[in-house]
């Protein structure tokens, strides 16, 4: 009798919770993310992955898988990604060990059929050798990218410019604060951003170079030769559109310190949730970095 009791509350209480949570408008799925990492030679992705886990859970809207890859063992060890699962795939892993082909089929397969992929900073340096992927980032560097690799693009007098002279690719100076200037203020991850915002200390990449095909530079910033830089305003974030797929870059987030930018959490929530689904709907703060002062969380 008393079992039977508890029963009926129960189904009472459920009742009433279900009663109270359907509302006209049913709360959105979480965007399913799944993080990459692993490698990323000369940074510190034990201590990265975790805060950019952590910037995406806290927006509520993400659920974020983090697959840790062994290349060592050459991916002989790791299981077999279902990308299918996924809304978009962030990658903070950076290595030359190419994966296997069917898992590079895989991977260009799930962009180019509408997935999302979200670039973090060094990720624009892998996997030299494989074309597709140096398509699907647009633009890298290092480690034997060069004038083979397709032209520079920098912003210089307000305009872009797209530069085949030879060279390498992939420099920075002195990691410093420095202004992210607009470049689409029309582009969905970029509406309501402020047009200069000052980014916590970071290195400022340089000299990137890429197939640049479908690329949209949303931001630049000043890449300053007093601080080893180039005198020119570099990408920092950008869009690359892959078939029906859509990747955001942002070459910003070397270091835990450069991830506690807000600048940098807003920019990566928006261009994740662009790329997982095309639209943007995570507000900007109304506490921002401004032009001359920098904003951190934590
Ligand atoms: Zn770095």
């Amino acid at each position: 009798m008393r079992l039977l009791l508890l029963t009926a509350m129960a189904v009472f209480i459920a009742g009433n919770v279900s009663s109270s949570t359907v509302s006209a408008e049913e709360p959105a799925e979480p965007l399913r993310i799944l993080m990459l990492d692993g490698e990323n030679m000369h940074h510190d992705w034990q201590t990265t992955s975790p805060i950019l886990q952590s910037i995406l859970r806290r927006a509520g809207k993400f659920t974020v898988d983090r697959v840790t890859l062994t290349p060592a063992e050459n991916y002989r060890d790791d299981p077999k990604i279902d990308f299918a699962k996924y809304d978009a795939i962030l990658s903070n892993y950076n290595s030359q060990v190419l994966p296997p082909e069917d898992a590079q089929r895989a991977l260009e397969k799930f962009v180019r059929g509408g997935g999302g992929l979200v670039v973090v900073h060094a990720a624009d340096n892998s996997f030299t050798e494989w074309p597709e992927y140096n398509r699907m980032i647009g633009l890298g560097g290092w480690y034997g990218r060069g004038n083979d690799s397709g032209p520079y693009v920098y912003f210089k007098d307000g305009k872009q410019v797209r530069d085949n002279s030879p060279g390498p690719a992939g420099h920075h100076g002195k990691q410093h604060e420095y202004v992210v200037e607009t470049r689409d203020a029309e582009h969905p991850i970029m509406r309501g951003i402020p047009a200069k915002w000052l980014h916590t200390q970071d290195e400022l990449y340089d000299q990137l170079r890429g197939p640049a095909e479908n690329l949209t530079v949303l931001a630049t910033a000043y890449s300053d030769p007093a601080t080893g830089g180039t005198g020119r305003d570099e990408p920092i974030l950008m869009t690359i559109e892959y078939g029906k797929g859509r990747v955001f870059h942002t070459v910003l987030g070397h270091a835990d310190y450069s991830l506690r930018c807000q600048g940098f959490v807003t920019t990566l929530l928006r261009g994740t949730e662009w790329a997982a689904t095309g639209k943007v709907t995570i507000p900007v703060p109304q506490e921002f970095p401004t032009e001359k002062q920098t904003l951190t969380w934590e």
